[in-house]
């Protein structure tokens, strides 16, 4: 075994990166492949930030990432 992050957990930061910039995006549930990733945002308690949670639509899996809100 070689150390580092493996497929699923690559195309969970691939699709952070993604939808970090656009989350309207239809990016391909990693974990089951079928579903797709639903954006929702949470405040984090810094306003300068918020937690995007990508869920999917088919298997419920999920993992976030967290943005830097737009400058007003
Ligand atoms: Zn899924």
């Amino acid at each position: 075994m070689r150390e580092g992050m493996d497929a699923i957990t690559q195309a969970w930061v691939d699709a952070g990166l993604q939808l970090s910039k656009d989350p309207t995006l239809k990016i391909t549930c990693p974990e089951c492949g079928k579903g797709t990733l639903v954006c929702l945002d949470e405040p984090t308690g810094d306003p300068k930030q918020s937690d995007r949670y990508m869920i999917c639509s088919d298997c419920r899996k999920w993992n976030k990432v967290t943005i830097d809100n737009p400058v007003n």
